[in-house]
């Protein structure tokens, strides 16, 4: 058995979750008319403490429909430099939404507040971009799912409310820091304008995103979405893996993040300068392979063909994400195959 430990992205849906899809109630979304993408779209809103809230098919376009509605082409958006909506998103901000971008760097991963506080230049008038907006990621994909504190994303909403700049959250994996903290994902959603939250990921639909806001920046996305080609029918099929996954797959990322840190704690032993297990916060994990031999696809080729299989994010780091397909067996014996290619 493979223990496939790329992304959280690779879970598929349970049988219990697909008959739901089956049953779900359906109508043309286009025209407002699908009851089940109605549901979910006010759920999550509520769940994240805002008025309305959009379906995607993707986080992506959710954080390209979110930060469009911040940005005016030729404004900018600061983020840190590891940020998904610059790394992984194909560059759709710039390409699509003529957003600029700069960024600032979280040497450890850790989101401080001060960081963008002191880049921001809400009105560069005739010759400097102004700053629309500020990104947030949490939990931070590329960090290794840390967690942004409570108190620093206080800090940002206070310094940007107060200089007209407006919040995005990337919440992809919003979920996994309220499982992780206790925290409401209504205290960290109203800390932001926009708000993505991925169905697909650790949740473990097979398609879906919401972004969440006030009625009016929520109808601007709603446009934007259709100008994009996304404006789908009878899309209360997927909408209903969705609510499925809200009502069953919240709580148990707990144990996602149980076997995360176990797996952290079991590689440590082995090898203590490849990874801190008290940073792993959630269920991603980040290994530093700079003092190994050899490279991150090398390693990341020796435990594929020992049935392991990891994400390479550069030449000298890999990393292991747990999810609703890895159970504690399969921890286990990711945790022994990777002990043993790091003994060697
Ligand atoms: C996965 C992810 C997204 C969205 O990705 P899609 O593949 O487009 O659904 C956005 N932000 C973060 C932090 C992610 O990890």
């Amino acid at each position: 058995m493979t223990v496939d430990l790329r992304s959280d992205t690779v879970t598929r849906p349970s049988a219990a979750m697909r008959s739901a899809m089956a049953e779900a109630e359906v109508g043309d979304d286009v025209y407002g008319e699908d009851p089940t993408v109605n549901a979910l779209e006010s759920r999550v809103a509520a769940m994240l403490g805002h008025d309305a809230g959009l379906f995607t098919p993707t986080g992506s376009l959710a954080n390209l429909l979110g930060v469009r509605t911040l940005v005016e082409p030729g404004d900018e958006i600061l983020a840190d430099s590891l940020a998904h909506i610059l790394r992984a998103e194909l560059g759709g901000h710039a390409v699509l939404g003529g957003v600029t971008t700069r960024t600032w760097v979280s040497p450890d991963g850790t989101f401080r507040a001060a960081d963008p506080l002191r880049m921001m230049v809400p009105d560069g008038g005739d010759y400097q971009v102004s700053t629309a907006a500020v990104a947030v990621e949490n939990t931070h994909n590329f960090s290794g799912g840390r967690i942004a504190d409570l108190a620093e994303l206080e800090r940002l909403r206070a310094g940007t409310s107060a200089a007209g700049v407006f919040v995005h959250l990337d919440g992809a994996r919003l979920a996994n820091a309220h499982v992780a903290t206790g925290i409401g994902m209504d205290t960290y959603g109203r800390l932001a304008d926009s708000v993505s939250l991925c169905l697909s990921k650790g949740l473990g639909a097979p398609v879906g995103s919401v972004l969440v806001g006030s009625h009016p920046r929520i109808a601007h996305a709603r446009v934007l979405r259709k100008r994009y080609g996304a404006g789908m029918r009878q899309a209360g099929i997927l909408a209903a893996a969705g609510l499925w996954a809200l009502d069953n797959n919240v709580a148990r990322l707990a144990d996602d993040h149980k076997r995360a840190a176990e797996l952290a704690s079991a590689l440590a032993a082995v090898r203590p300068e490849i990874v801190d297990p008290a940073a792993v916060q959630t269920n991603i994990i980040v290994l530093d392979l700079s003092t190994l031999e050899i490279d991150a696809a090398t390693f990341a080729g020796q435990a594929a063909e020992r049935g392991v299989l990891l994400s390479v994010l550069s030449p000298v780091t890999a990393r292991l994400v747990t999810h609703l397909d890895v159970d504690d067996a399969g921890a286990e014996r990711a945790a022994e195959v990777l002990s043993g290619l790091l003994r060697k």
